[in-house]
């Protein structure tokens, strides 16, 4: 095999199960920690973190589709074998998959609980063994039954239906903001959704509340109270954090609560993004980089090109406004990135050649850049720099 252009992600596995054990630790004894890997696990490909968090001892795991389900599934086949939530919900045509690969469906709406009923029949599922998770609208207005939907939804598990209503789920919409106002909000929504549950005459065992910004700021006893109170078990699941990045809560707390002191200690990034010098050339003053020109020269530089551009998810709009890691300092994106190239300043970085590592997100030496670093420059969110790194960005464990 030829070597490949090098543009690569280094993956520590080992890290990221050390993530899991972490976050399980903190969400015990109240709650559980589902792994969440949606998103080709964050963009940190879900072949390598699937089985990590397996191994860390993570009993579920969370994708967004059917498709991811079934991956995450065959990258698990020699493990324990986890239960796989789709988050995303099931789409028209998927249920057979859903009941043949072992997979739990989020669900919302009452087409897909009929097509999963019906497939969990034509399969001769005995009643009750086809665990599904109902999602509530608690004020996010994105998936989940609203207040009206609920009873009617409720009606489809009968005694002898496949189906079994195995948790309630809702998600927090702003559980980053410091004073947690409306995830009280949310949570007395689902309170109160629980208890209509409950007087319609069905019980669910799980409740699925909470994503990374709720379970660092401390809300699983919260959520593991609620459920106690309802007879069920919480159940939280943190996805960012799993991937060593501590989300930025806005506005901040005015005292951070131990338990995110803890994750800034505890937590490791997981996924370094790195190129390399291609070749090193001097400019003059005048001397125009990158297409339009938009950087002049105004001194004699040394100037680097580096095998990323756009097309790798080395966002377009950083040009000129982002540093990376070159032998071990800070060097400016000078000009526009172009689609599989950048040019950077090097001018006062000695000894820069072909072959050179530069870091776009990590650590060398003792400079970093977190996805905090390049989301800010970029104007968006960490979560949007991970997975939008292109596919052909090689994904390789170490
Ligand atoms: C993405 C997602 C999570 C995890 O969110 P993070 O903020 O990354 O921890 C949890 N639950 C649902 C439903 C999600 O879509």
């Amino acid at each position: 095999m030829i070597p490949t252009r090098p543009c690569w992600a280094e993956i520590r596995t080992g890290w990221l199960e050390n993530n899991f054990r972490f976050l399980a630790a903190l969400a015990a004894p109240h709650a559980e920690a589902m792994a969440v890997i949606k998103g080709d696990a964050y963009g940190h490909s879900l072949a390598l973190c699937a089985p990590a968090a397996v191994r860390a001892g993570a009993g579920w795991l969370g994708v967004t589709s059917v498709e991811e389900g079934m991956a995450a599934r065959a990258a698990c086949a020699l493990l324990s074998p986890p239960r796989i939530l789709i988050m995303g919900g099931v789409f028209p045509g998927q249920a057979e998959a859903v009941v043949q690969h072992r997979l739990t469906a989020a669900v919302w709406e009452p087409w897909q609980l009929h097509e999963l009923e019906a497939a969990a029949q034509a399969a001769g599922l005995a009643p009750g063994s086809l665990p599904v998770h109902l999602e509530i609208d608690t004020g996010m207005s994105r998936q989940g039954a609203g207040p009206t939907a609920l009873e009617p939804l409720l009606a489809r598990f009968t005694p002898a239906s496949p189906l079994r209503l195995e948790a309630i789920m809702t998600h927090l919409f702003a559980a980053d903001e410091a004073d947690q106002r409306v995830t009280r909000e949310q949570l007395a929504q689902l309170d109160c959704a629980l208890g209509r549950i409950s007087a319609a005459g069905h019980f669910a065992e799980w409740l699925s509340v909470g994503n990374s910004a709720a379970l660092l700021a401390g809300q699983a006893g919260v959520v593991a109270d609620l459920a106690a109170r309802h007879g069920m078990r919480a159940l939280m699941r943190p996805g960012l954090a799993l991937y060593g990045v501590v989300p930025e809560f806005d506005p901040p707390f005015a005292e951070e609560p131990a338990t995110l002191a803890a994750a800034r200690a505890g937590l490791k990034p997981v996924l370094s993004w790195k190129t390399q010098v291609v070749g090193v050339r001097t400019v003059s003053p005048g001397a125009a980089v990158g297409y339009n020109g938009t950087f002049v020269a105004t001194e004699p530089m040394r100037l680097a090109l580096i095998a990323a551009g756009y097309a790798d998810g080395l966002q377009r709009r950083l040009g000129n406004r982002f540093s990376v890691l070159v032998r071990g300092r800070r060097a400016r994106l000078v000009g526009r990135v172009s689609m599989d190239q950048s040019v950077i300043d090097v001018t006062g970085i000695s000894g820069v050649e072909p072959g050179d590592e530069a870091v776009l997100l990590g650590t060398q030496g003792t400079e970093t850049i977190s996805a905090y670093d390049q989301a800010r420059a970029a104007g968006t969110i960490p979560w949007e720099i991970f997975t939008g790194i292109a596919p052909r960005v090689r994904r390789v464990a170490v």
